[in-house]
């Protein structure tokens, strides 16, 4: 095995390292998810780990199912995701609380408060309470483990799938974890029909409808004498009621208040609370995102403070939580470094910078979807005017001009990712297809999952596990669906690309480009040894700044002063030149044609004339 390690390790590992290992030790057999900012190591780290299947679903809902599928089958089993990946997987997640489980099942939800990556800011622990499940929330590492292995306990005991909230804090930063024991399910692997169980028709329905009250009745005793959740007795002039990460928070900026910690975020230990809150003089709530806690807890009747004081959007830290309560600023113990802005931009030699290079030329409106081709929306390209969620750009673009008319004929295009296509834009297709639009749909074709870190996909033809899978061909499941136009095009070139794209946003049917090229980040085109490296001939270049509408990171701007400029050979008016940074050039070849002085040459056309 790969990922050996022996039984009373300590070992660094990150809350998804931690939550691989927790499923390792819990006797998980099958593993799905869909990558997704900050869960996606975990299914990436449990891949290392053998005689689990693992894999990446082609969305949340796909993930959910199989994994439900594997407990029906008596399996242990996990779905992965980030927190709005839990709105594509709610439909089967309301329906499997339901059912039930037979192996035990575990949904990790990894919610991203501050949108460090995500589209939105959404609090999952309302799942919990939506879905009617039980819902635990590690603080570190070492809980991220130990609660998942705690999840699968009572996924069993209870009949019932577990949700698991991380967020972005637990998910990434780094602890000391200590190796345990494997555990197993204690359910029998195969199968077995019991359709009262699994098949959701009305009167099934019905019925387990009752089940599942009864089964929260005995979660919420089992919350009571549950042992993560716990109360740290100090000073009770004043008491914490917390969950997740914001426990850690509350225990640096306040070590010596009394604090009640819920290790289980949903249901909620009423005498627990009620003990808790008698004792304190003053009754704080700390959670990052929405009232959850606080909410609960007035509804007890108990008076307590919460949102009035503390923020109800982004990640809360020790220093704004002090702040927050005290009016104390204690920023120099407590609050982040700060460093530099970094605006974020498309990679150089990104295929995807040359198509919206040639879509910003056209003034039309795009459709845009999730990937790291949004960052288009950034300047200098400015190239994308929508943007909500996995797989919407097709159907805003189309009900755009289902509204518009025949007068939004070559005004609209969507854009949309290979691995979002896959994961919910081919039924965007297919409705412009059957309903007869005029849509124009550009699949960006990088040949990978790129906004998450390289995932294979299904159209990529390998598997999680490096194995080959033959691959969709993305051309021919557009024509099968039914669009008869379906034009692939290099989007290094500009010109071919703008040419293609002129000719099919103005076809009154539908059609489809598809935008092929790696992404520069490959492995194997980070190696590749013929990179056409590119530089400015900086006496030719005459500062008109047409290269850097591109917003290529490797083309840097070198302002002068008259005084410079005219020292280098220039006009006194120049206010500077293009200067290309070698080491960032990725070779693409996307500048060069946009300089009509010819100052920038490729490596292969260069005449060794270092100054021009
Ligand atoms: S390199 Fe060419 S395009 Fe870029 S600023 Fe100089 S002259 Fe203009
Ligand atoms: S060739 Fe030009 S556009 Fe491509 S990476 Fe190099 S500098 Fe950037």
């Amino acid at each position: 095995m790969k990922n050996k390690k022996n039984i009373g390790d300590k070992v660094l590992f990150s809350g998804n390292e931690a939550l691989a290992q927790g499923a390792f030790e819990a006797g998980v057999r099958v593993a799905s998810g869909y990558p997704g900012t900050p869960s996606t190591e975990i299914l990436e780290n449990l891949s290392t780990y053998e005689g689990i299947y693992t894999e990446w679903a082609p969305n949340e809902k796909v993930a959910l199912e199989v994994a439900l599928g594997a407990s029906f089958a008596g399996a242990r089993a996990l779905a992965t995701m980030k927190h709005v990946g839990l709105n594509v997987a709610a439909d089967p997640l309301f329906t499997a609380a339901y059912t039930g489980v037979k192996g035990g099942l575990v949904i990790v939800t990894a919610d991203d408060p501050e949108m460090h990556s995500s589209q939105n800011e959404q609090d999952n622990r309302n799942y919990a309470y939506a879905a009617k499940v039980p819902m635990l929330e590690p603080s570190d590492a070492t809980e991220a483990k130990e609660f998942l292995k705690i999840a699968y306990r009572i996924s069993e005991e209870f009949d019932t799938p577990v949700l698991l909230r991380t967020t972005t804090r637990v998910a990434h930063v780094k602890g000391i974890v200590t190796i345990g024991e494997t555990e197993s399910s204690k359910a029998t692997l195969g199968i077995e029909k019991m359709p009262e169980k699994f098949v959701m028709l009305p009167a099934h329905a019905r019925k387990r409808r009752g089940e599942l009250e009864k089964r929260m009745g005995r979660l919420r005793e089992f919350a009571e004498t549950f042992p993560e959740n716990r109360i740290a007795w100090a000073d009770k002039t004043r008491g914490f009621i917390t969950s997740g990460v914001s426990y850690l928070y509350v225990k640096e900026a306040f070590p010596e208040a009394s604090v009640l910690k819920l290790g289980m975020a949903y249901p909620f230990p009423d005498r627990l609370i009620r003990d808790f809150a008698a004792q304190v003089q003053e009754l704080i709530i700390v959670e990052e995102l929405d009232p959850f806690i606080e909410n609960h807890v007035k509804a007890l009747g108990i008076s307590c403070k919460g949102k009035e004081l503390i923020p109800a959007s982004g990640e809360l830290n020790s220093h704004i939580l002090r702040k927050s309560i005290t009016g104390e600023s204690v920023r120099e113990l407590f609050a982040p470094v700060p460093i530099p802005m970094r605006p974020p931009n498309l990679c150089a030699g990104c295929p995807h910078r040359g198509i919206f290079h040639a879509i910003s030329k056209l003034k039309v409106f795009v459709a845009g979807d999730i990937g790291c081709y949004t960052l288009a929306a950034l300047k200098p390209l400015s190239s994308m005017d929508s943007c909500v969620c996995m797989g919407a750009s097709i159907g805003t673009a189309f009900g755009m001009e289902k509204a518009l008319g025949k007068e939004s004929l070559g005004k609209i295009v969507a854009v949309i990712g290979d691995s979002t296509f896959m994961h919910s834009g081919i039924t965007g297709l297919i409705d412009v297809v059957y309903n007869r639009g005029f849509s124009t749909v550009i699949i960006l074709d990088n040949r990978t999952t790129g906004m998450t870190g390289h995932q294979p996909n299904p159209s990529t033809g390998v598997t999680l596990g490096g194995d080959l899978s033959g691959g969709i061909d993305i051309e021919a499941l557009c024509r099968a669906i039914g669009v008869k136009h379906v034009t692939t095009v290099n989007p290094h070139d500009h010109e071919e690309a703008g040419k293609i794209l002129k000719q099919e946003i103005e076809r009154p049917e539908p059609s489809v480009i598809i935008t092929k090229a790696p992404c520069a980040l490959l492995p194997e085109m980070k190696k590749r040894k013929d990179k056409n490296i590119h530089r400015v001939i900086e006496a030719n270049c005459t500062g008109c700044r047409s290269c850097l509408r591109i917003g290529c990171p490797a083309i840097e701007w070198v302002p002068l002063t008259p005084e410079e400029a005219k020292q280098s050979g220039y006009k006194e008016t120049q206010k500077g030149h293009s200067y290309i940074n070698a080491v960032m050039c990725d070779g693409c070849g996307q500048c060069a044609p946009l300089c009509k002085f010819k100052a920038i040459v490729a490596a292969d056309q260069d005449n060794g004339n270092k100054n021009g």
